[in-house]
């Protein structure tokens, strides 16, 4: 295996000057035997955020999947994509003050998806039926089980049997697809615990056809990596054995590893994070202070420890090209996305008027983005040149507190007022979710009551990833303000440092990968002293619009701190490194 792989790539990759991917140039380098066109990378996802291949997902757990495959593939490397194809997505609509929501049917044929062949599962003493679809991209690909009545993301209860009949059926069904397409897993990364039943799937194939029952559990240790986003483990729901016993021991064939299952309920009672921490020896957490804070535990009841490997994202992906051709040009990151050698000193080349013209070629996209989408009146809202933007983009929960800076709505008027400023504000609701669904009412009664604030902020309904990408692009301050230990990472953050906005956010998920005098940072010790500082903070990046010196200091700062964070690539050599 390679070793100590992220030793050897600091001795610049960059400088081997015929490859275009570092894949290559760590092969050229001998460093890979591990990874190969027949036994590549495997990334098991319960959700993929990426519409251009027709995937819709809910948030930033699907953003992180489509973004690991993007760069697999911008990096060359053998890397399978499993998933469901969701054969229905839900859109959300608000009009009248009300949240509503319609679903979409969607066919993965249009979306240049291949048949490949079918496989079976069994789930409640049926035979189900699944279609197995493949979509090839570069040295990726997207591998994916479906059928008819497959149902949506995230539908029914989180511990209900539909849900069930979803992991087991990407987990037992995803299994048989790899095989079907001649691939052996030479790593498998399970991206949150739904996935659990692929490596179950492994083990099973391995102690079925001769292992001895304890050499497949640790083989397939050795080749799982469990990949945590969640900070708290009795949050996560619980099956029964009941349900095991109509949807996954029935898809066993070693008696050993049925054996094995059983042994770990708890009262007939199992969660899922129990089990693959049993089945995956390498484990990881999202960020920095995500991987400390976890609070998961072994069944013998030791805490769990988590490799910190945090999140990046696919720059040329979210990036307005200008911005991306800027920063090469710059030297500030190098061919494969990763920081230069010397991008802290390049950084420092940046200039207010270059950021602020970049930022005005952002403006025009944005405003293209919102020509064709509605706000809360069903208008379709223009910012027109001297204006700033500021937004709040995120899955509409209550952690991440979009009623944040709603807290004194005379306040926020007066700030969005004197500085000319226009909010947006996006992210929906999840479907059957009133709690949130009556908050969003709530501000936007308090905003429809307000007349500065009917004229300045704007509601944009079905949240995706053209409205991320764009108010990311467009933005000049964007706020991201968790309750502090509550956000695994976030990625929507990285967005809009990179695209030169001004982070105002509070100190914690990936952000916290830095030190608090890397961007504007919210806080205080209670509520009502973050909105206060959250006022503030927003003044305070107002004005820098305005002044040279306060603009170029904030975004090179933001820059120096976290190119090397929000780095897709050096994301996944991370990875390469801690797998290989
Ligand atoms: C980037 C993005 C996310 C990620 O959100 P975080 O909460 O920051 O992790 C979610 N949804 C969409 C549509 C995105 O573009």
């Amino acid at each position: 295996m390679m070793g100590n792989l992220s030793d050897r790539l600091f001795h610049r990759l960059d400088s081997i000057e015929d490859v275009d991917s570092f894949y290559e140039a760590i092969d050229r380098k001998h460093l890979s035997q591990s990874l190969s066109p027949e036994r590549p990378y495997t990334y098991w996802t319960i959700e993929l955020y990426d519409k251009s291949n027709g995937i819709r997902g809910g948030g930033g757990l699907g953003v992180l999947a489509a973004d690991t495959r993007r760069v697999a593939e911008r990096q060359k490397v053998p890397f399978t994509l499993i998933t469901p194809f969701y054969p229905s997505e839900p859109h959300q609509t608000y009009s009248n003050f009300e949240n509503g929501a319609y679903h979409e049917k969607v066919s993965y044929a249009q979306y240049g998806f291949n048949f490949v062949d079918t496989v079976n599962i069994k789930a409640n003493n049926q035979i189900c039926t699944l279609d197995v679809i493949e979509k090839v991209l570069g040295s990726t690909r997207i591998l994916c089980i479906t059928e008819p009545n497959f149902g949506e993301l995230y539908s029914g209860a989180s511990g209900g049997d539909h849900r069930l009949y979803q992991e087991v059926s990407l987990g037992f069904g995803g299994y048989q697809a790899l095989k079907l397409v001649g691939l052996k897993p030479a790593i498998m990364q399970l991206n949150e615990v739904a996935t659990f039943f692929a490596a179950l799937a492994r083990l099973d194939e391995l102690a079925s056809n001769g292992m001895d029952f304890y050499e497949a559990v640790v083989y397939t240790r050795k080749h799982t990596l469990y990949t945590n986003h969640t900070l708290v483990q009795a949050a996560e729901a619980e099956f029964s054995y009941e349900q095991f016993e109509h949807y996954v021991f029935p898809n066993l064939k070693s008696k050993a590893v049925k054996k094995w299952l059983s042994d770990k309920f708890d009262n007939g009672r199992i969660r899922l994070s129990t089990v693959t921490i049993e089945i995956a020896e390498l484990r990881s957490g999202v960020s920095k202070l995500h991987a400390r804070v976890a609070n998961y535990h072994d069944l013998a009841g030791n805490k769990v420890k988590f490799k910190a490997i945090t999140n990046g994202i696919d720059i040329p992906t979210w990036t307005l090209p200008e911005i991306v051709d800027t920063l090469k040009e710059k030297g500030i990151i190098d061919k494969f996305d990763l920081p230069t050698e010397d991008f802290e000193t390049n950084i420092d080349k940046l200039e207010a008027d270059e950021i602020r013209r970049l930022k005005a070629a952002g403006r025009i996209e944005l405003n293209r983005v919102l020509s064709h989408r509605i706000d809360q009146y069903g208008n379709h809202p223009v910012v027109d040149g001297d204006a700033l933007v500021f937004d709040f983009k995120r899955r509409f929960v209550n952690y991440k507190r979009p009623d944040l800076p709603f807290k004194d709505p005379a306040r926020l008027a007066d700030i969005l007022e004197r500085y000319n400023i226009h909010y947006f504000l996006a992210g929906r609701v999840h479907e059957g979710d009133h709690v949130m669904g009556n908050k969003l009412r709530h501000l936007l009664e308090i905003v429809d009551r307000n007349p500065v604030l009917k004229q300045r902020v704007h509601y944009l309904p079905d949240y995706d990833e053209e409205l991320g990408r764009a108010l990311s692009v467009g933005s000049n301050a964007s706020i991201n303000t968790p309750i502090v230990g509550l956000e695994a990472c976030g990625t929507s953050w990285m967005k809009d440092v990179i695209n030169l906005g001004i982070l105002i956010s509070t100190h914690d998920g990936g952000v916290a990968d830095c030190s608090s005098d890397s961007y504007l940072c919210v806080s205080g010790k209670d509520n009502d002293e973050e909105a206060e500082s959250l006022y503030q903070r927003m003044e305070q990046a107002a004005y820098a619009w305005s002044n040279d010196f306060d603009l170029e200091t904030i975004v090179k700062t933001e820059l120096k701190n976290y190119v090397p964070v929000i780095s897709g690539s050096r994301m996944l050599r991370d990875y390469l490194d801690y797998l290989f």
